[in-house]
């Protein structure tokens, strides 16, 4: 017998699209032995206060230069295409009805930062039932004080392995992975400094940034600094 599919998203805003996003991808990917992830920029991302400074297609348009060559990743449009924010409930069950995967076969991946947030999330604890959450560490947000920080969900924790995840009952897996010490909002800072962000990115994002002046202000491409529209 053939074993089933098992697929992971990433969500984020990706604005823009880092080194820490793609290791954590891949780290989630071998661990768990996943035929691959999704990487998937949000609309409109609901936790934040301020709306993403790259349009939604630049930030497609990165996430797509990011993963290329990369087999196991893949760039998906299917928030940006969907209306409204993009709570990961809606996400979860689109991809669900559009793949006819189990919540078994599908594997959420966050940042520990991120999911310290869970509670807030729109329709929580419900969107919890949709997939298995991968929670990956990153520099600072360790994965081994959420049993404490989230006492509700502790029962439901298990160390990420490629045994652990073959559970029909959603799990939240911890992954403590070495992602590097990166964050959109620092390279963001960096360009608006002035500072390179080469160690940081694909060579290819850097090189997108730079061409239409993304974070600077500066376009170099005037007729094409917005890719489609202005949001
Ligand atoms: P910002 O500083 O704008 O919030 P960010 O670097 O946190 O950007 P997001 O788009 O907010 O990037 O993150 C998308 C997802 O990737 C989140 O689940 C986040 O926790 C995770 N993530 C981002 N950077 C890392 C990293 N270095 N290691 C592990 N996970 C990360
Ligand atoms: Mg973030």
């Amino acid at each position: 017998m053939t074993e089933a599919v098992r697929i992971g998203i990433l969500g984020g805003t990706f604005d823009p699209i880092h080194r820490g996003h793609v290791d954590t991808a891949t780290a989630a990917r071998a661990v768990l032995s996943l035929d691959g992830v999704i990487v998937l920029p949000s609309r409109v991302p609901p936790h934040r206060a301020d709306p993403p400074i790259a349009s939604r297609y630049h930030r497609f348009a990165m996430t797509s230069l990011a993963v290329n060559g990369i087999a196991e990743l893949a760039a998906s449009d299917i928030e940006l295409c969907a209306p409204g924010p993009s709570y990961t409930i809606d996400t979860l069950i689109r991809f669900r009805d559009r793949t006819g995967l189990a919540a078994s076969q599908i594997f959420f991946i966050t940042g520990a930062d991120a999911f310290a947030e869970i509670e807030t999330w729109h329709r929580f604890p419900e969107v919890l039932e949709l997939a298995h959450f991968v929670v990956v560490s990153r520099p600072g947000f360790p994965v081994d004080g959420l049993h404490r920080a989230l006492p509700s969900l502790a029962a439901r924790m298990r160390p990420a392995g490629a045994g652990a995840a073959r559970s029909d009952s959603p799990l939240i897996l911890l992954l403590d992975a070495r992602t590097p010490d990166v964050s959109s909002t620092d390279i963001r800072r960096r360009l608006r400094a002035g500072e390179s962000i080469a160690e940081l990115v694909a060579p290819a994002v850097a090189t997108h940034i730079a061409q239409h002046g993304l974070y600077a202000g500066a376009s170099l491409v005037t007729t094409a600094d917005h890719l489609h529209g202005q949001d």
